[in-house]
């Protein structure tokens, strides 16, 4: 859709013009998988996809929520702002944003009518959710002037996901939605928040999405229980090497206390991340060396711990990214996002695409009987405002 046809969209939806025009991007992360709420790196970079919010005051003492993607029609008085709704409205994402500037002393005393549109496929592991959550951020500290900066507008939108959608997710999501930087990945310290923009150059190679459309289900379960399991592992380590995160570790520290995780699953869990952490901070540096060769290849490991180690994986996943790793020209392919379905990501030679995706999406349908969405993903802004 274009500006034009949103702005048009919204004027059937309010019988007036938007004031104003916001949008915050999806992402896809290139490795540093489930080692964000273990206060490790991550390497994601923002979508040019991602989530338009056009909005204008209303004199009711309401706020109005539509989208454009989904039916379900939302009125909230603005006392009504800070009680997440039952059955998973999604009203919840923006809501739960709302709910964080009040909580944060933000008075909101004027209402808005407020319509959503968003090109990030839902549930597909590209972060619809983030986008959402920051795309609102950002717009209520435009039109509030409340002059947060954008970490705090990912720390917003991470707080919204857990207490109003029960998604104990760290802050990568977020923070390439509101950080991201077109042609560059954010190379981020989840402990810290200290990132750099690290310029993806990628001569006669594409970062290539496939979607598995199988739609991960990040509710409270298995995404809580990695994020226990983790605990649990920090909290046996800390017996005998009191840790915070188990990203504090390096592998040959792991080596030296890993005995302490007596629960089988948790010792798993926590070898993933320790390797994890390495794997990124590894392929972040053959990146800046130019040896995409190597990045491909750490790639590819991340996703056997994942599927291996972490579980989180699954038919859909491993068919995709094992299809991907026999094609000539594909230098690693792994999956991005939560896991339990959604997408992967490739790094693929030009010449190679056509047959790419010739061979992945057969042998995908031959393995689950589903069709895979193949697209070249391209390195936008965070979010920020349109200006017409
Ligand atoms: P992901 O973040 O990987 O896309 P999530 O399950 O975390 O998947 O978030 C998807 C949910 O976010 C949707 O089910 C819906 O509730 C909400 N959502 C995202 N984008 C939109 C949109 N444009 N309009 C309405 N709801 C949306
Ligand atoms: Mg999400």
């Amino acid at each position: 859709m274009t500006i034009d046809q949103l702005k048009s969209a919204y004027e059937a939806a309010y019988q007036k013009s938007a004031t104003d025009i916001f949008f915050s991007p999806g992402r896809v992360n290139l490795i540093g998988e489930h080692t964000d709420y273990n206060g490790g790196f991550v390497f994601p970079c923002a979508l040019s996809f991602g989530t338009y919010l056009l909005i204008s005051p209303n004199s009711e003492q309401k706020i109005n929520f539509r989208s454009l993607n989904i039916d379900a029609v939302y009125s909230l008085e603005l006392t009504q702002l800070t009680t997440p709704l039952p059955n998973k409205a999604w009203a919840n994402y923006p809501m739960g944003v709302i709910a964080q500037f009040i909580k944060r002393g933000v008075s909101i005393t004027q209402g808005y009518d407020i319509l959503f549109w968003g090109n990030v496929p839902a549930g597909a592991g590209l972060s619809s959710s983030a986008a959402m959550e920051v795309v609102t951020a950002f717009a209520f500290n435009e039109l509030l002037g409340t002059g947060y900066d954008r970490t705090e507008l990912a720390k917003i939108g991470q707080a919204a996901e857990h207490e109003f959608a029960g998604v104990m997710c760290g802050i990568m999501d977020q923070f390439a939605s509101a950080q991201g930087q077109k042609d560059h990945a954010i190379y981020l310290n989840c402990d810290t928040l200290e990132f750099d923009l690290v310029p993806v150059k990628l001569e006669g190679i594409k970062v290539v999405v496939s979607n598995t459309h199988s739609p991960h289900h990040l509710d409270s379960g298995a995404y809580n229980d990695r994020v226990r399991q983790c605990q649990l592992a920090v909290q046996q380590i800390s017996a005998v090497r009191p840790i915070k995160n188990l990203a504090e570790l390096s592998q040959a520290d792991f080596n030296q206390v890993e005995h302490t995780i007596t629960d089988e699953v948790a010792h798993r869990r926590a070898r993933h991340v320790v390797g994890e952490v390495q794997r990124t901070k590894d392929a972040v540096e053959a990146l800046q060396q130019g040896n995409i060769e190597k990045f491909g290849e750490l790639m590819t490991q991340s996703h056997i711990s994942l599927r291996d180690d972490y579980e989180v994986t699954g038919l859909q996943l491993d068919s995709l990214a094992e299809a991907a790793w026999k094609v000539d020209g594909v230098l690693g392919s792994r999956m991005t996002g939560g896991g339990f379905g959604g997408c992967t990501v490739s790094l693929v030679r030009d010449e190679a695409i056509p047959t790419f995706i010739e061979q992945v999406g057969a042998e995908y349908i031959k393995k689950t009987g589903l069709k895979a969405d193949f697209y070249i993903a391209e390195i936008g802004d965070g979010a920020h405002r349109i200006v017409e």
